[in-house]
């Protein structure tokens, strides 16, 4: 029996207690999962029938993609620039929700709590991306949903519930998947509670929806309308268990940063650094932090305790849009460089053209989102125009950037 034990697949190396059977063969051994994965190959080989995406279920959860903190955050790091703390905080986040998960299955008495997540930082410092990515890697399904859309039962809205629908849609209304997927709740400062808005007697938008999350990000059994929107008798309904989805929610969440100079005396912040660095740290006053910034803004302390980790996003300056443009694997400048490769023209841009092109996104106030239409104002003509000629070569300098863009109607969006 010991010997058994030491027993494991020739293909992945999984042992004998990771797996549910091992085949022998002449000098190794294969599992379930290794079969399934060398059919898919010959599927692909011989028929050019590809693969199903699989998704992980209920009950192969071998399929998920755990891979260590370090891990995710390497991966993170080819798709997302910056923003180290973040992907610290989730990478062992989305570590944890998976051991628990795994925990959960071997009857164990300490229960791990979900570790759902708020994630603050301005529009465009790359939370969704975050999100998108770790969904990406995870295998898993994701989806992501605006609070703003939802409000408390009985009013014009969505329900709550719907936002599983957009979890199943995406992955062909499998439940077993849906159940271990990733929901971003995008706006989440936008269900703040207003309370000191006198003309406000019910608060519908607001702490209503906060309310209708509750039970859902801690973990229930939820009815979800398969086609969205609002819930009505005659719909058949589909189950759906959400107490190992995980949900990461994200917000600009405006203003709290006058909330956090409150709570800390900014005077102690810097405290044993140089001036420069406190004006740093006064600048960037999300980095501190809290829950309890987060229920002053409006969040409720119930919604507080089922989000228990909090993190923030660092607005991006000159050099984060800069490694923006050119590092990430899908770097607009690479898929530009692509889409000119495909017509057999070569795109060379000097270095002073992307500083320029970081220097507009900054002055206009657009931040990332804005980039790619900076570098549309900047290329769309030679798109429109190279196709069918001989043109081997675009060479994108400083000067051809400015007058593309002193030319385009990006101009009008200058903010005064
Ligand atoms: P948010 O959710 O914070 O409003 P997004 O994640 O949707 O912002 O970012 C918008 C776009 O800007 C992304 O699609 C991505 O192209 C780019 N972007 C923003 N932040 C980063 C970052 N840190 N690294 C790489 N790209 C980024």
């Amino acid at each position: 029996m010991a010997k058994q034990n030491h027993l494991h697949c020739s293909f992945c190396g999984r042992g004998r207690v990771e797996v549910k059977i091992l085949i022998a063969g002449q000098e190794g051994h294969i599992c379930e999962d290794c079969v399934e994965h060398a059919q898919d190959i010959i599927n692909l080989e011989l028929n050019g029938i590809a693969p199903k995406q699989s998704f992980p279920t209920a009950t192969n959860n071998q399929k998920i993609n755990i891979r260590k903190p370090t891990e995710i955050k390497k991966f993170l790091d080819e798709y997302v620039i910056g923003q180290d703390e973040a992907k610290k905080v989730l990478a062992v986040a989305v570590y944890n929700h998976f051991k628990r998960i795994a925990q959960k299955q071997q009857q164990n008495d300490v229960e791990i709590e979900k570790s759902n997540i708020i994630m603050v930082g301005e529009t465009g410092t790359g939370k969704t991306l975050l999100a998108k990515s770790i969904a990406r890697m995870l295998n898993v399904p994701f989806a992501i949903v605006d609070a703003t859309v939802f409000t408390e039962a009985g009013y014009v809205g969505e329900d709550v519930e719907s936002m599983l629908t957009r979890l199943l849609q995406n992955c062909d209304y499998d439940v077993a998947a849906a159940e271990r997927g990733i929901v971003y709740v995008d706006e989440l400062d936008k269900i703040a509670r207003k309370n000191d808005n006198p003309s406000i007697t019910r608060d519908v938008s607001g702490e209503g929806v906060q309310q209708g999350l509750l039970k859902m990000l801690e973990g229930t059994e939820v009815l979800v309308p398969p086609q969205g929107g609002r819930k009505h008798p005659e719909q058949k309904m589909i189950k759906v268990d959400t107490k190992n989805i995980l949900f990461i929610c994200g917000g600009a969440f405006d203003g709290v940063d006058k909330i956090i100079a409150r709570r800390i005396n900014t005077n102690a912040i810097g405290f044993n650094v140089n001036k420069e660095e406190q004006e740093m740290q006064r600048k960037n006053l999300l980095q501190f932090i809290n829950a309890q910034d987060l229920k002053n803004f409006g969040l409720i302390p119930e919604l507080l305790g089922r989000l228990p980790i909090v993190t923030h996003l660092n607005p991006l300056d000159a050099e984060t849009l800069r490694n923006i443009l050119t590092e990430p694997k899908n770097s607009l400048i690479k898929q530009f460089t692509k889409l000119f490769e495909i017509e057999n023209i070569q795109l060379k841009i000097d270095n002073e053209a992307l500083d320029f092109m970081v220097h507009k996104a900054l002055e206009y106030k657009l931040g990332a989102r804005g980039l790619r239409s900076i570098c549309e104002s900047i290329l769309t003509d030679a798109m429109f125009e190279l196709p069918g000629t001989n043109q081997s070569e675009l060479h994108l300098t400083l000067d051809y950037a400015q007058k593309k863009f002193n030319k385009s109607k990006i101009n009008i969006l200058k903010v005064a």
